[in-house]
């Protein structure tokens, strides 16, 4: 059995409301609340894999209820400040916290990018109980017993190798695809055939048309074709869109009557899939 994916932050690098933003998408987003709210992406399947760790890490431990002692699996797509804030990662550190005395270690996973700031992060990752792991794009690796991951080269960050990840678990495999463009041909040729049953994807320019680095509406609805074309989704497959920017100009509501009409659904913070 698949473990529940809680979708934590589903925001792009200032959240949503945007940190000191008066514009019009952020002034609805206070006034609607709700599914309006967004915080910096990242992902919790289960209790033990985390994907990104940026500056809402602590609100979302709160919003799920659970602390992140047991942990062991942390998979970081690539080192910009939304997804990656190694300095929360050092309170894990004696001191700062008591980890139980059964606390498993805790693997991270990430680019040169994500390993450099991790080591200059961590003052202790011994007694911390961390362990960093050097990843690329284009690997099959086991995360414990019943997750085995992919990396794929995002089309991202161009002075790193940003990555996105296919989870695969008995009973659903699930692609993580937020900060991409359209992807390069490597990637798509590396996926064709790899079935998913669930993909998220980069929306972060909203409504426009506009791709490179992320993704609006319409590159999105592409990107999901392609995925399609491939044999990478089925009819039963989900395509779920995600982190947003306000810059991209739509909020939660309209951005449903956008991508409806596709079939596509559109992620908030706490959605759970099961
Ligand atoms: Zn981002
Ligand atoms: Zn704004
Ligand atoms: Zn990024």
């Amino acid at each position: 059995m698949a473990r529940p994916l809680t979708v934590c932050g589903t925001a792009a690098a200032e959240g949503i409301p945007a940190l000191h933003c008066t514009c019009g998408t952020c002034r609805r987003a206070w006034e609607l609340g709700g599914r309006e709210m967004r915080t910096r992406a990242a992902y919790n399947l289960g209790d033990d894999v985390r994907i990104d760790f940026g500056p809402d890490s602590h609100l979302h431990m709160r919003a799920v209820g659970r602390d992140y002692s047991r942990l062991e699996h942390l998979l970081v797509t690539h080192s910009h400040d939304d997804h990656w804030f190694p300095k929360d990662l050092d309170y894990r550190r004696p001191g700062f916290c008591v980890l139980p005395d059964d606390a498993p270690p805790l693997t991270v996973y990430g680019n040169p990018h994500v390993m450099e700031t991790a080591r200059a992060s961590l003052k202790d990752p011994v007694a911390s109980r961390i362990e960093l792991r050097e990843i690329r794009a284009f690997e099959t690796f086991e995360a414990g017993g019943s997750l085995t991951v992919t990396t794929v080269r995002a089309e991202h960050a161009g002075d790193e190798e940003a990555v996105n990840f296919i989870l695969r678990e008995p009973g659903r495999t699930v692609l993580i695809a937020h900060d991409t463009g359209y992807w390069e041909e490597e990637s798509w040729a590396f996926v064709a055939g790899i079935e998913i049953d669930v993909a998220l994807i980069d929306s972060t320019y909203g409504r426009y048309d506009q791709n490179g680095g992320h993704m609006g509406a319409p590159w999105v609805v592409k990107f999901a074709g392609r995925l399609r074309e491939l044999g990478c989704l089925g009819d039963a497959s989900g395509v779920i869109a995600t982190h947003f920017s306000h810059n991209g100009h739509a909020n939660h509501g309209e951005l449903v009557d956008i991508y409806s009409s596709h079939g596509i659904q559109v992620a908030y913070d706490g959605m759970i899939l099961e």
